[in-house]
């Protein structure tokens, strides 16, 4: 299946075969389709430990880890009929665990970009930027056999300081971005940018930007999306959010990590408060994820299969430097 939209060209993991062609286009409601994203990197790489020295030795027990939980993840979500997500997947895992990427695309799942390295995009500047994120998708590309269609920075990196950084993934000919989280935070954020996917102008022409699952509370956007917010949070909160995108006719992505589901890791020496953030309901996430897995069942699809829909439809435009 080939949607041409301008340059852009979506073609991924459908192969002709009748049966993956069914599941790639689900027969639900896209505007309410809610997309189950797997940000797949080692424990080590997250943005609280950048400073941090982790030995190779403990870099090579989260990778391994990584690797197990991340096949775990993939047998919850077959055992849950089948159900297809969006793994955005460090480029370098590629060359590292080859055959995790491979299934992840042989068994029906997106496969889309988490940067190279795992830089926050501030660490670069645009040659660099550009460089990285080639690197990812050829890496990715012959891991999976498929092109690379979607991106997320490192911890929602793009922002209004780094906004040159959005012409950088246009010329790169994504189909779509999720790297922009809109709330208040101080790592990462974008308060004022649309809740709903939205067309993000960049110097390079407009591209699809889908945010992750925020709630409209009291005035605020509070992050419902995942992470540890999934984990800190009562579920309540992620369903309240998933239930107004529902009644604005829009779908929904959440975020997840594989590191997030492995209570038994070693931890990271990591200060008090990025200690909690990080481990906090970490025990819980595997049968949080079953209890959405049943409650939302029929509703997931992939990103990549859900943006080719979106655009179609009216949407917000947005300048991250406007
Ligand atoms: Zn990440």
């Amino acid at each position: 299946m080939v949607i041409a939209m301008g340059r852009i060209r979506f073609e991924q993991s459908t192969d002709f075969d009748p049966r993956a062609i069914r599941l790639a286009f689900p027969i639900i409601p896209s505007m309410s389709a809610i997309v189950l994203s797997f940000d797949v990197e080692e424990h080590h790489r997250i943005e609280a430990a950048a400073h941090l020295f982790v030995s190779d030795d403990a870099k090579r027990v989260y990778a391994d880890r990584m690797e197990r939980t991340t096949d775990a993840i993939l047998e919850q979500l077959a055992s849950a009929s089948g159900t297809k997500a969006t793994f955005y997947v460090v480029g370098e895992i590629a060359r590292t665990h080859p055959r995790l990427v491979r299934r992840i695309a042989a068994e029906g799942h997106e496969v889309a970009s988490h940067s190279d390295l795992h830089h926050r995009i501030d660490r670069f500047d645009a040659a660099g930027f550009r460089e990285d994120l080639h690197r990812s998708f050829d890496s990715l590309k012959q891991a999976a056999g498929v092109d690379v269609v979607g991106f997320r920075a490192p911890t929602f990196s793009l922002r209004k300081e780094t906004a040159w950084a959005a012409a950088v993934l246009k010329e790169a000919g994504l189909g779509y971005d999720s790297s922009i989280f809109p709330v208040r935070h101080d790592r990462y954020g974008v308060p004022t940018a649309p809740r709903t996917p939205f067309w993000l102008e960049t110097e390079a022409g407009r591209l699809l930007e889908w945010p992750p699952l925020t709630w409209r509370s009291l005035g605020t956007n509070v992050p419902v999306a995942g992470g540890g917010y999934f984990r800190l949070f009562p579920l309540a909160f992620m369903k309240a959010g998933l239930a107004q995108m529902q009644k604005a006719n829009s779908p929904s992505m959440l975020y997840f990590h594989p590191w997030e589901f492995d209570p038994d890791q070693p931890k990271l020496s990591l200060g008090k408060v990025s200690s909690f953030r990080t481990y906090v309901g970490i025990g819980k996430s595997t049968t949080r994820l079953g209890e959405l897995l049943r409650h939302y069942a029929g509703r997931f699809a992939r990103a990549i299969d859900v943006a080719k829909e979106i655009v179609a439809k009216e949407l917000p435009t947005f300048r991250l430097n406007g």
